[in-house]
């Protein structure tokens, strides 16, 4: 049985070992604003009294201004650029994605490059040029090409093998997805979580896996019953009163801004 305090133990073997125990948030698939969009901004504004750092994924194709304004008050709130549509373009049988393999790589680019441009048009400075991939997926041909529409980070899900691609562009991923898919996108369960939590610092700390990469955590609002609002407000209440707890920016994860390289 796995509870809140097995995750208190493995934040004090941080702060025993001296080391930051670094977290970051991204929630996908925003395109407006819904009474479930106010209730995580509210979540990330209030938690232990302190905003905690929030980059949404935000769909450039349907996205409208109504979700422009809902971020005006959020200072802590960054947009990802989450794919163009969030159409599905994969063959039959095969796994769901939108920049997935067998698409072609012109349009997708130029896909890509005119979500990038209605990110900047609708959000400005706080739009990131960081793609995250409907469904986590993404060709690797396309991942080479990205710099070609001036994107320059990438986040998909489970830990990253190199902090950059060949050609620059930066990986920071999510570790902690609290929606079970499998199960009617129900929350997949406090002990669920707290596992992948733990699991993912514990495999940092030894350094089983990129120890700099820090740990995602990946919320869905729209799809968020009571039981996952509960343990995300428990969760960032709990973290940001640890002392060995730092949470991260996208900003500075990705070290990007519209102009560029930070
Ligand atoms: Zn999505």
């Amino acid at each position: 049985m796995t509870d809140w305090l097995d995750l208190d133990r493995e934040l004090d073997a941080w702060g025993e070992a001296g080391l930051s125990a670094t977290f970051w948030w991204r929630d996908d698939d925003a395109t407006t604003s819904t009474p479930e969009l106010q209730r995580l901004l509210e979540a990330a504004a209030t938690a232990a009294g302190q905003p905690v750092p929030l980059a949404l994924a935000v769909i450039p194709a349907p996205a409208d201004s109504a979700l422009v304004r809902s971020l005006d008050v959020a200072d802590c709130v960054v947009a990802l650029q989450h794919g163009y549509a969030h159409a599905n373009r994969a063959a039959a049988g095969a796994k769901k994605a939108e920049l997935g393999a067998g698409r072609d790589l012109s349009i997708a680019l130029e896909e890509l490059r005119s979500g990038s441009q209605r990110l900047r048009d609708l959000f400005g400075n706080r739009a990131l040029p960081v793609l995250v991939p409907p469904w986590n997926r993404i060709d690797s041909a396309l991942i080479d090409r990205l710099a070609d529409v001036a994107i320059r980070g990438l986040s998909t899900h489970g830990p990253r093998t190199a902090s950059t691609t060949n050609a620059g562009i930066v990986l920071v991923n999510t570790h902690v997805d609290i929606v079970n898919w499998r199960a009617e996108r129900r929350f997949l369960g406090i002990e669920g979580c707290l596992r992948l939590v733990i699991g993912h610092l514990a495999a940092r700390r030894e350094e089983r896996v990129d120890a700099s990469e820090p740990t995602g955590l990946l919320t869905h609002h729209l799809v968020h019953g009571e039981d996952s609002w509960s343990f995300l407000g428990t969760f960032l209440q709990r973290t940001t009163r640890h002392p060995s707890v730092r949470w991260m920016e996208a900003r500075q994860l990705f070290s990007c801004s519209v102009d560029g390289p930070a």
